[in-house]
């Protein structure tokens, strides 16, 4: 799953090691992890946490998906907003959903400290940016449901905006102080070291093959010959999902999210873009995500085209949004260029399958994934301790695959061009 033109910036810590750890073929473990990005990893941590003897199989190298190639903004909530989420769930489960996605964020910054994890961050929230009227109002919408919540958010006016990011063309916005970024590829790395330090095995360069049942007993094999005994199975391949269970793969839409770093800005420029390190991303209907890294590059992500990129011209439309938000970066070199899958589901919402009992799989992260995947990785890993399914905060759903999924996804690149325009007309 090699992808060519994936080089992000982001560092795994020096010390970080290769994992070639697998269970003796013969011993049936508790769970069997497939796939080691933020979701397999948190899961496999707390349910090895939980006395489970967990094995996790990653097809590449850790990180190598979407958890180490993403832009490493933690935003807590899910696409919908608190009144949304009740009024579709109900009181009670809608309640549990609200909560739970409200606290995402925190997840990741408590692991982060209380694991003393290696990875650089920085705290300081997330604005949401506003360019039109509609979006202000939608923001004032979301300020005021979260607000009554006694969430740590405000709404900014157009000059607080303009001053915290530098950008232009911003009528005001939404700044949520529970949101922060990270380097992802750090954290992912780190999950797996400490998953590692509590007793799970991880071996990479293992892509699952088959996964069968047997007198009650899952047994997975891998391409490079492995074979593994299981009481439980999780597919955590999210938008790098095959085909190793009929139909998954259908149930998502996996789109490219393209994105570039600059060289690191000079100190008049780092003072006058993003000076408090907050992460951005704006209200057009195609949008674009950017923040500062730790070594001083702006980062900038968005949409990118739904086939492989054939070289930096396939990231021109993500430069031209960088200068039209910072005119004053128009002589500065962009260093690097890289994309990565995002899983979307039809309601925009992750999905929970259990098709047979002991077969988990959980897919689509709708581009908001650092937060939801730690946070989901540890409900998993409760309800494979527990067999309770209290723990998991979305329902468990049946696979099912989007009708006419081939001409779904060219109905994607048609919208996302047309979307393009309407953004363009906004101006
Ligand atoms: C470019 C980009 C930018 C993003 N920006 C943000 C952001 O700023 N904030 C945010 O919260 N989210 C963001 N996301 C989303 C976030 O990265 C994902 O939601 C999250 O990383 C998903 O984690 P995961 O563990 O479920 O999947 P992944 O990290 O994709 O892990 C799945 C793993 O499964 C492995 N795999 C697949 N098939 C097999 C097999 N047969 N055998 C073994 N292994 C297999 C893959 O190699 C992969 O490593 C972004 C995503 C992308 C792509």
């Amino acid at each position: 799953m090699h992808l060519r033109f994936s080089d992000p910036i982001w560092q795994k810590p020096r010390t970080a090691t290769a994992f070639q750890s697998l269970f003796p073929a013969g011993q049936c473990v508790d769970v069997v992890i497939v796939g080691g990005g933020i979701l397999g990893l948190s899961t496999a941590l707390h349910a090895a946490r939980l006395g489970l003897a967990v094995q996790v199989l990653e097809a590449g190298e850790i990180g190598n998906g979407a958890s180490g190639l993403n832009g490493g903004q933690v935003i807590p909530g899910l696409k919908y907003d608190p009144d949304w989420l009740l009024e579709h769930f109900g009181l009670e489960r809608g309640e549990a959903l609200v909560n739970f996605a409200a606290s995402t964020a925190d997840t990741v910054f408590e692991l982060i400290r209380d694991e003393r994890l290696a990875v650089p961050f920085v705290r300081n929230g997330w604005i949401q940016a506003a360019h039109t009227e509609t979006a202000l109002k939608a923001a004032a919408n979301r300020d005021r449901q979260w607000r009554a919540r006694g969430a740590d958010v405000r709404l900014l006016s157009r000059t607080e905006i303009a001053t915290m990011t530098g950008a232009q063309g911003y009528l005001g916005g939404w700044l949520d102080r529970r949101a922060g970024v990270i380097d992802p590829l750090a954290y992912t790395s780190e999950l797996a070291r400490v998953a590692a330090a509590a007793g799970v095995k991880i071996a990479e360069r293992q892509n699952v093959m088959q996964i069968s049942k047997n007198a009650g007993i899952w047994h997975v094999s891998t391409e490079s010959g492995a074979e593994l005994k299981a009481k439980a199975v999780v597919l955590a391949t999210n938008a790098y999902t095959g085909g190793l269970l009929p139909g998954l793969a259908k149930t998502i839409v996996p789109l490219h999210s393209f994105q570039i770093a600059t060289a690191p800005l000079s100190s008049n420029l780092a003072a006058a873009i993003l000076p408090d390190g907050q992460a951005v991303s704006d209200s057009r209907r195609i949008l674009v995500y950017y923040r500062k890294s730790a070594d001083g590059r702006l980062v900038l992500g968005g949409r990118g085209r739904m086939a492989l990129p054939n070289g930096p011209a396939d990231w021109a439309h993500l430069e031209r949004a960088l200068l039209r938000l910072y005119p004053a970066l128009s002589d500065i070199a962009i260093e690097k260029r890289w994309f990565g899958r995002v899983a979307m589901t039809p309601d925009h919402l992750p999905h929970i399958h259990e098709p047979e009992k002991g077969l988990l799989a959980v897919v689509g992260c709708q581009g908001r994934g650092i937060g939801l995947m730690t946070a989901l990785g540890e409900r998993i890993a409760s309800y494979l301790s527990s067999g309770d399914t209290r723990q998991l905060p979305f329902p468990v759903s049946p696979i099912r695959p989007i009708p006419f999924h081939a001409f779904r996804q060219v109905g994607v690149a048609a919208t996302i061009a047309w979307y393009r325009m309407l953004d363009a007309f906004e101006r």
